[in-house]
């Protein structure tokens, strides 16, 4: 079997570097592209800390896709570069595996038309990390039993949007795992400092800490009589989400449409 050809947008980044170095090492996978805005001109695999791969870095994805001819565009870049690069990908007739965040309801209808008109599939998952997938689910089945629960999700400072991708996919598991029972309902509180409470997403306060130090984290705090429930996950380091990225990349060029979280690739 021919290795699949995969391009990697944002390659210079903190993600897209860890995908190039993961992506070289697999014997069923090439690296035949590497584009983003930072870093043009070098070796994508020296960027990244690894042997030379001879794919530069260039910074026209239209361009790089025509030359290179890939099979599966993987995107970690800017919540504003993302969806340009997806119109693109389709356009060509290339499938995608999305780690962008900051993506909204409408971004993710116009990537299902897209994966549709285009005939291939394209995967948008904001956590690719095995571990926050499963505390996803642990959540929506604890939601059944716990209403009441709140998100304190905590990333590293240079993290662009808030709340993130994880937490707000958590609170959207949160309301379909209480299949239709809320919290009871509590007077709103007076907030001596604007935001103490934290952001509300479908009845559930999501609470964002930046720091430096930090990579991705979360915790999902369910209350009761008497108890509480603590769920966490902590991704320590940035291969944490490559087991996940390279299983996209595998089922992605096998499937057609549009598939959202890792988790319909898993069960
Ligand atoms: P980063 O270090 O800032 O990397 C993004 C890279 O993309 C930067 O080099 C950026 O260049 C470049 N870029 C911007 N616009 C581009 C374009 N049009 N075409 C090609 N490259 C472009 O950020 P990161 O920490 O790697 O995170 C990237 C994204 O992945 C974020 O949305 C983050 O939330 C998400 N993320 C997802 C997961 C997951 O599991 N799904 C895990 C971690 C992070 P400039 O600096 O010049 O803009």
């Amino acid at each position: 079997m021919a290795p699949i050809r995969v391009l990697v947008s944002g390659a210079y980044g903190r993600m897209g570097r860890e995908v190039v170095k993961a992506v070289s090492a697999q014997s069923d996978m090439e690296l035949v592209g590497a584009v983003d805005k930072e870093g043009v001109g070098k070796d994508a695999g020296q960027a990244a800390g690894v042997e030379k791969t001879g794919v530069l870095i260039s910074p026209d994805l239209s361009e790089a896709i025509s030359k290179t001819n890939p099979q599966v565009m993987v995107d970690f870049t800017t919540p504003l570069a993302v969806m340009e690069n997806i119109r693109l990908a389709a356009e060509a007739g290339v499938a995608g595996v999305i780690g962008t965040t900051g993506l909204t309801k409408e971004n993710l209808e116009e990537i299902a038309r897209l994966a549709a008109k285009a005939g291939r599939a394209f995967l948008v998952a904001p956590n690719f990390a095995i571990g926050a997938i499963l505390m996803m689910r642990f959540a929506a089945e604890a939601a059944k039993f716990f209403p009441d629960v709140e998100i304190i999700e905590l990333h590293h400072d240079k993290k662009i949007d808030a709340p993130s991708g994880t937490a707000i996919k958590t609170a959207e598991a949160i309301t379909s795992g209480r299949a239709g029972q809320q919290p009871p309902a509590r007077p709103s509180p007076l907030e001596k400092v604007k935001g103490a409470r934290g952001g509300e997403l479908t009845g559930v306060h999501i609470h964002s800490v930046r720091l430096p130090g930090l990579v991705a984290h979360q915790e999902v705090i369910f209350g009761g009589m008497g108890q509480t429930l603590t769920i966490r996950h902590d991704s320590l380091d940035r291969s944490s989400f490559m087991p996940g990225v390279l299983l996209a990349i595998r089922k992605v060029v096998k499937e057609k449409g549009f598939f959202n979280g890792l988790e319909a690739f898993l069960w």
